[in-house]
């Protein structure tokens, strides 16, 4: 029987913590590789590539003893690399309470950790992280690792995302991150015959290619072996540089992850063979791996005075 309360037409959108609840199963579903089956993962060089960007930006922004926020910490793929920064204190939140249990254990199992941690369950983007921060701690960086877009489904989530990333972030302090990135994704979008595009290992699917809303332009992403089908939202970088600036939050940095790598590679290629990235069974990434890490941008603000 039909609802009689509610009127025609399509269903409403779903409520913002729905959809945060929706990523959090979503993350929650995926099971916690080892080392062996993320040797023999389809993706296993890109996923290298993407820690590899992650270290380096690591290594750029974090200083020793830097007290580091993280929000969307997933199962806690960067503890390693706070520890070779060595950090002396992190907070690290995820909406996906499975994933938080499994980076607790990470963290708990983890030889010579130099720094404290504590890990929590929070929707980062619909609520006050606040109430979960000790009183009266500054943090020198919050890092938003590959999740920020999950907040772009409206200002409002934006808004309460920012609203946490700088309350406690003290003046010169970094806010840094990975994301997707949104230039990159429309001209493929704009290129291909339909409304999908991608290769053997992703696929980026939108309903509709006509409007370009600021927020809530929603589209699905599967990439093989680490997401199904899960929706992201495109990130619209000069309407959120200009949002940020509200925060106090100076553009620093944003740079897609292909011309990243142009610029650091020289630098960091003894780290890119010890995170390996390339073998001497592969030397360079194989080039559909190649064109997903090209959807990919760093970003990174600092907060003024
Ligand atoms: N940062 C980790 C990394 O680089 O390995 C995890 C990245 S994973 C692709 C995206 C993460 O964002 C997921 O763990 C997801 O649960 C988290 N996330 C999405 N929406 C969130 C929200 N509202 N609050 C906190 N975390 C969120």
């Amino acid at each position: 029987t039909r609802d009689r309360d509610r009127p025609y037409g399509p269903p409403p959108p779903a409520a913002a913590d729905d959809r945060a609840r929706a990523v959090a199963l979503h993350y929650n579903a995926r099971p916690q590789a080892t080392v062996v089956t993320r040797q023999d993962s389809p993706i296993y060089q890109l996923r290298c590539f993407n820690n590899w960007v992650k270290a380096v930006l690591f290594q750029t922004y974090l200083r020793r003893n830097d007290r580091v926020l993280d929000m969307g910490c997933g199962k806690g793929g960067d503890l390693q690399k706070y520890r070779q920064a060595d950090i002396r204190e992190l907070y690290a939140f995820d909406v996906a309470d499975k994933s938080i249990d499994q980076a607790t254990e990470r963290f708990q199992t983890m030889r010579n950790a130099r720094f404290r941690a504590q890990f929590r369950a929070v929707d980062c983007y619909n609520t006050s992280i606040e109430p979960h921060l000790p009183r009266d701690q500054g943090f020198d960086v919050v890092s938003m690792q590959f999740c920020m877009h999950y907040a772009f489904s409206s200002e409002q989530q934006v808004r309460q995302m920012l609203a946490n990333v700088t309350a406690r972030l003290r003046p010169g302090g970094f806010f840094i991150g990975t994301c997707p990135n949104a230039n990159t994704i429309v001209r493929k979008l704009r290129h291909a015959d339909g409304l999908e595009f991608g290769n053997s290992i992703y696929t980026v699917k939108f309903t509709q290619k006509d409007e370009y809303p600021v927020y809530g332009h929603e589209y699905s992403f599967r990439l093989v072996d680490a997401v199904d089908d899960c929706p992201e939202y495109l990130v619209h970088w000069p309407s959120f540089v200009k949002m940020a600036r509200e925060y106090r939050l100076d553009p620093i940095a944003h740079q897609g992850f292909h011309h990243f790598y142009t610029q650091h590679i020289d630098r960091h290629r003894d780290l890119f063979v010890r995170m390996k990235v390339v073998t001497p069974d592969s030397p360079t990434l194989p080039a559909d791996q190649w064109e997903a890490a090209g959807l990919y941008s760093i970003f990174a603000f600092q907060k003024t005075d």
